[in-house]
This record gives C-alpha cells, sequence and structure tokens, in this order.
C-alpha cells in the first residue's frame, strides 16, 4: 500500500481482529494445494469483511495471464478462471507490488468490465513472492466499501499472503515433481519401447543368421560329400596314380575332412540356437570315455609334437549322467585346442578326480600352451570369437568352446577355465556323478 493511502485507513470495525489470523492458521492448518486456498479465501474475505477475495497465480509472462487457485464471491466459493492482467488493478500488484484503491475502482481502470459487473469500488492486493524472490501470483480482496480500512490491514495482508505465497510455492514444486517424474516415465516407457523393438530386431536378425547357417551348410554338404566320395573312389586306384598326384589327392581329401569338420560345428550351433539339439542322459564310464577321446586325439598330438599325459583318481566303475557323444565332443575340442594352440614339445594332461566333500567329478585338461590374458577367459565362449588365432594361421570356426558351453548346460554340467597369458591353459568339466 502506499503511503498515500495509509492515510485513508480507519480503526477496524467487525473485521479484523486478532482472531482472523488464529482463523486462518486453525482453518488451514493441516490443509495444502486447493483444499488450502479454498480455507484461505474465506478465512481472508471474512478477516477484511470484503465481498470479493481471490488468489492467483502466474501462468504466462508475455502477456501476463493469471489463474485463479480460489476465487470468494458473496459469501461461497466460486469457479477458478483464467485472465489478462493488461488493465486490471491487479496488474498493478504485479507491477508494483502492494496497492490499496480505496474506491472511485471502476474509473480508475475503465477497461475493466469485470469490475462492474461485480459492482466493487475498492481493491487491496499484495504479490505472491516465493523463497527466489520471484512474483509467483496474487491475492487480493474487493469490495464496494473501502475495504483495506484498518491501521492493520497492510500488516494482516501481508501475513496472509506469507502463508499464501509459501502454499503456493509448494505446490508448484509438487506439480514440477510430478512432471518431472511424469516425463521420467515417459522417458522410461519410451526408452522400454526403443530396447523392446531392437531386441525384437536382433532376435529376428539372430534367426535370420541361424537359418542361413543352417541352410548354407546343407548347401555345402551336398557337394562337400561329392569331393570326398569321389576323392576315395580316385585314391581306391592308388596304383595307377603317380605318387605326387596320390600326395595332392591326399590333400584334397585331408582339406575336405576338415571342411567337413568346420560345417558340423556350424550346423551344430545353428541347430543348438534353435533349440532343436537334445541331449540322451545315460550313466558314462567316465575313464572310458576319455581313454576314446584320447585315442582320437593322439594321431593329432603326434603330429605337433605334443605328448599327452593322462591321470584318473577315480576307479573304472564312476559314473555319470551324461550323453556319451556329445561329451566326447566336448572333450575332443578341448583336446585339441590344447594340441593346436600348444608350441611343439608341449604337453596335455588330463586329469580325473571326485571335488572333496562333494559328489562331483572333475575332468581338468591342461596345457602349457601361450595362455589366455583374464580379460578374454569370459569371450572365448562366445560364437565366432577366435582372439588372436587367426594370425597365427590355426584353423578353426570360433564355435568350438560356444557349442561345448551350450552342451554342458544341457546335460547339467558345467565347464569353465584358468588361465594367464604365457602361463597355459587349465580347461575343466565337472558333473554330479551318477
Ligand atoms: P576355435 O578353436 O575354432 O578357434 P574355440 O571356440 O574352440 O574355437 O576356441 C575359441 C578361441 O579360444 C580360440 O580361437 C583360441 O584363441 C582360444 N583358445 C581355446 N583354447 C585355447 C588353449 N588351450 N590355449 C590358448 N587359446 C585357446
Amino acid at each position: 500500500m502506499s503511503k498515500a493511502n495509509q492515510n485513508n485507513l480507519r480503526p477496524p470495525e467487525k473485521a479484523l481482529e486478532n482472531s482472523s489470523l488464529r482463523n486462518l492458521v486453525a482453518g488451514t492448518a493441516s490443509l495444502v494445494g486447493e483444499a488450502f486456498f479454498a480455507g484461505f479465501i474465506e478465512n481472508l474475505a471474512q478477516a477484511f469483511g470484503a465481498q470479493f477475495a481471490l488468489a492467483s497465480e502466474l501462468i504466462s509472462k508475455e502477456p501476463m495471464r493469471v489463474r485463479t487457485v480460489a476465487f470468494w464471491q458473496n459469501g461461497i466459493l466460486g469457479q477458478n478462471f483464467e485472465y489478462n492482467l493488461q488493465s486490471t488493478p491487479c496488474d498493478c500488484v504485479y507491477g508494483k507490488g502492494l496497492s490499496y484503491f480505496p474506491e472511485n475502482l471502476q474509473a480508475l481502470f475503465p477497461d475493466d468490465k469485470d469490475l462492474v459487473t461485480m459492482g466493487v469500488n475498492s481493491y487491496f492486493g499484495i504479490p505472491l513472492i516465493s523463497s527466489y524472490e520471484e512474483v509467483i501470483g496474487h491475492i487480493c480482496i474487493l469490495g464496494v466499501d473501502p475495504v483495506a480500512d484498518s491501521p492493520f490491514a497492510e500488516e494482516y495482508l501481508r501475513i496472509f499472503a506469507a502463508r499464501a505465497a509459501a502454499e503456493l510455492q509448494r505446490l508448484k514444486t509438487e506439480r514440477d515433481l510430478v512432471k518431472h517424474k511424469d516425463h521420467l516415465q515417459d522417458l522410461v516407457t519410451k526408452q522400454t519401447l526403443h530396447l523392446q523393438s531392437a531386441l525384437h530386431e536382433a532376435e529376428v536378425a539372430n534367426h535370420a543368421k541361424t537359418e542361413f547357417l543352417t541352410r548354407m551348410s546343407h548347401e555345402l554338404r551336398t557337394p562337400l560329400n561329392a569331393i570326398l566320395g569321389y576323392t576315395e573312389l580316385v585314391t581306391e586306384d592308388a596304383h595307377e596314380l603317380l605318387p605326387q598326384n596320390r600326395q595332392l589327392i591326399d590333400k584334397i581329401r585331408m582339406a575336405g575332412v576338415h571342411l567337413n569338420y568346420l560345417i558340423d560345428e556350424l550346423l551344430d550351433i545353428s541347430q543348438i540356437e534353435l533349440g532343436k539339439v537334445r541331449v540322451d542322459l545315460r550313466q558314462c564310464h567316465v575313464n572310458s570315455i576319455i581313454r576314446d577321446c584320447i585315442a582320437l586325439v593322439i594321431e593329432r598330438a603326434k603330429k605337433h609334437n605334443v605328448s599327452i599325459q593322462y591321470n584318473s583318481d577315480i576307479n573304472n566303475f564312476t559314473h555319470i549322467m551324461a550323453d556319451s557323444a556329445r561329451l566326447k565332443q566336448v572333450l575332443i575340442n578341448i583336446l585339441v585346442n590344447g594340441i593346436v594352440y600348444n608350441s611343439p614339445g608341449g604337453i596335455v594332461d588330463i586329469t580325473v578326480n571326485r571335488v572333496p566333500q562333494t559328489d562331483t567329478v572333475r575332468i581338468t585338461v591342461t596345457d602349457n600352451g601361450p595362455g589366455i590374458a583374464r580379460e578374454n577367459l569370459d569371450k572365448i565362449f562366445e560364437q565366432f570369437e577366435r582372439l588372436d588365432a587367426p594370425t597365427k594361421c590355426i584353423d578353426g570356426a570360433g564355435v568350438g568352446l560356444a557349442i561345448a558351453k551350450q552342451l554342458m548346460g544341457l546335460m547339467g554340467g558345467t565347464i569353465g577355465v584358468e588361465s594367464e597369458k604365457g602361463k597355459g591353459s587349465t580347461f575343466w568339466l565337472e558333473f554330479a556323478s551318477a
């Protein structure tokens, strides 16, 4: 209120007693949000004996526009509404601060037709200021007679304004939080949908790759079988061949056999991926399976000048539940790796034992080859991961260990590796004894 206006103040009549503030506190203490403002505006109107009272929040700065959060008219709560501040007495409150127009209101604001409709002549308003010193709204009272007709009017209105500003700021913060939460939820939903669709696309692509591998492997099989078959026929008449041609045909046969092995691996991995591989679990003699595997790789070991050692701490009657063909496939892959990745003169050591105080049988294959860096130990079980094998010209498709891991899972066993670069590798298989 300006100093000039203060001269117009008269002692309170029936309104603005101490009970007004007590009523404000008691009537709004446990209320928040819109309920608070409904109680607040009633107390404000009654305290000043005003016919109209409103509390607003600023919703736009250009143009200056507000929305009421509570509106009191002639003894009842009215509908909330929005309005532009221009040409209204409220504009002075937002622009200059506390404003009092004791009388002649309609003449002072001729463009504000609502003043005529309401039939009011007097206005008293104050801005609501946030803790960041921003004007966030205002409260005002309007009446036919001068509405701030008390020496305490300004003080009382400031107390009301402080309470309303605190609640309006709290309400806005709460709304902002809800908005942020909604925005976050929106983001999470969008991201989830995005990930789901990316996952679906990846699954479709992976399925297509698997189908392609299966089809190609079958397609390659037919001409390869012809190559191997004809090679076989030609070598049957080996006595008619020149020695150098016999050697060449032998190379063709060996390359064909190797290609056949790679195709088998590709078919295996694609069948496993399509969930088409079944294992036939039966009681298997561990020692005899290991001996069979050694017999199958011994020639290869000799060729690489790698020796194979075998120690068994279990008796010949120790059984495990496994699919013997699939277990041999896993074990041969590990043994062959221990041979081909080793250096001439290297050793591959196989031991079998029971893990102390458990029913578990453990087959361990240790080599003294180049070893595997710690950070690559998980990678080698991934499909098509060959680390630096191609640079060393060692053949392979990079799926043997991926197949081994899947097969071990299907058989209810586990596979693992311990290794360090330059210190050899130890692969182990574990099964519950049957
Ligand atoms: P492949 O032998 O066909 O490449 P694997 O899945 O059997 O495929 O092996 C994956 C990779 O793990 C190999 O390419 C090699 O780099 C590494 N690896 C496997 N076994 C050994 C081993 N005993 N010593 C060193 N590296 C090995």
